[in-house]
């Protein structure tokens, strides 16, 4: 057994995706001493380890789309862009980004890195402390074992809401009985570089195949290409389950090759507030909203397998400070999908643009309480406005163009 090492922080982030990094850096930047713990071998979160590779949320949806989110997400699309990493706005559905996993790696290194962020990469939340109502350390497990971090303030970024759950703060699983059903994001070779590639040619593709009974992925060299469709869609797949036997992604997986299965919805954080459908729908304002979503409400129902696509009523819904608040713990703020929205908000704030915008704010939330012993919406509104991010979406910026 090795020896627990022990190490001292204003602000931990748990979980290295869209929402987490954010988190950090915004926290590190308003000079917070800042840790940031991913149990992968680098960042990105689904962008890189799951095969989710276009960015939503970032612009309204509507005939002339503009920017819903500023601040960090702007710095990663222009630092992509710089890479020729980036591809986009456009448009199908939804308008969304496109860029290559492997920039975001290094995009979200140099961010990090810059802002003075300590990333503590292959290393596995275990276990959080609490001293009353608030969350005191955390243990995480790496090569060289247990390490327990202290800090003044935390954030769980880590999609599933582990953090919350292990410092005992209320948390639930999905919405009322539903959830938001989990698919597998597949990467397919062996497509010569010149055939192009479409939604229907796809559909085709796989129709074609499924009548003849086709069963492996071809190995063979050439481009690849992702897909996410019904097909490596699991209804039973649920991230808390790690029980052998079971098994729900191993049905997609023999059909595509892939890394780890999506989850679209796990648990929430139980804050102080919950962001509603109604909300979605009238476009609500608050006091202390501290983020925009701008993508639709997407839930794909593992009972039909069907999809909604309901987008907000006047193009954006503001997300207020309370949503991303631990209702139970005083210094303990959740960002990204782990954020509280119900079945229809939860399934439009959960995507990485808007997870981005949440974690900035959780990021600068955090850095305050840890510096003050409280947080003052007004306060953190102010230090997000410092930092670029959109706030205000009754006048946002210009209409961006969208390519062809
Ligand atoms: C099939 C599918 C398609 C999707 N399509 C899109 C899309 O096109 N565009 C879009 O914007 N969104 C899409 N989404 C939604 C989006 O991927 C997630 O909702 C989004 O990634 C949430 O960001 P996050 O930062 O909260 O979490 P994540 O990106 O999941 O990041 C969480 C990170 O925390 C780490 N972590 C977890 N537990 C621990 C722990 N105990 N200790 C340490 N680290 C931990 C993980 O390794 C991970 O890196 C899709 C999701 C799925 C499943």
């Amino acid at each position: 057994m090795h020896p627990t090492r022990a190490e001292s922080y204003d602000v931990v982030v748990v979980g290295g995706g869209s929402a987490g990094v954010a988190a950090a850096v915004a926290a590190a930047r308003i000079g917070a001493r800042t840790l940031l713990v991913e149990a992968a071998g680098f960042l990105g979160g689904a962008a890189t380890l799951r095969n989710v590779l276009t960015y939503c949320g970032l612009y309204t949806l509507g005939p002339k789309p503009r920017p819903a989110v500023g601040g960090i997400a702007q710095e990663v699309l222009a630092a992509l862009r710089a890479l020729g990493a980036l591809v986009g706005p456009k448009r199908f559905r939804g308008v969304f980004v496109v860029f290559d996993p492997e920039a975001v790696k290094r995009v979200l290194d140099d961010i990090a890195l810059e802002a003075g962020v300590d990333v503590l990469l292959h290393a596995l939340l275990i276990a959080a402390e609490r001293d009353g109502n608030a969350v005191r350390a955390v243990t995480v497990q790496d090569r060289s074992g247990p390490r327990r971090i202290e800090a003044r303030a935390f954030v769980d970024a880590s999609g599933d809401c582990d953090l919350v759950y292990f410092a005992g703060a209320s948390t639930r699983y999905g919405n009322r009985g539903f959830i938001n059903m989990g698919t597998l994001g597949t990467r397919f070779g062996g497509i010569p570089r010149e055939v192009p590639v479409s939604a229907a040619r796809w559909s085709k593709a796989i129709r074609a195949a499924k009548a003849r009974a086709f069963r492996t992925s071809p190995k063979k060299p050439g481009s690849w290409c992702g897909c996410r469709s019904r097909a490596t869609s699991s209804p039973i797949w649920s991230p808390r389950n790690t029980t052998p036997g079971t098994r729900p992604a191993s049905a997609p997986r023999r059909c595509a090759d892939a890394a780890r299965f999506g989850t679209r919805e796990s648990r929430h954080v139980d804050a102080l507030y919950q962001v509603t459908a109604e909300d979605l729908r009238s476009g609500a304002r608050f006091p202390d909203g501290i983020a925009l979503g701008a993508w639709a409400s997407e839930f794909h129902d593992p009972a039909t397998l069907g999809s909604s696509f309901e987008k907000p009523g006047s193009e954006t819904y503001d997300i207020p400070l309370r949503a991303l608040m631990s209702r139970d713990v005083s210094n303990l703020f959740a960002a990204g999908r782990t954020a509280d929205g119900d079945r229809m908000a939860g399934a439009s704030l959960r995507v990485m643009g808007t997870a981005f915008a949440t974690g900035q704010a959780a990021g600068v939330a955090a850095a305050h309480c840890a510096a003050q012993g409280s947080v003052s919406a007004d306060e953190v509104r102010k230090a997000l406005a410092a930092q670029g991010a959109l706030l205000d979406g009754e006048n946002l910026p210009g209409p961006v163009a969208i390519e062809a």
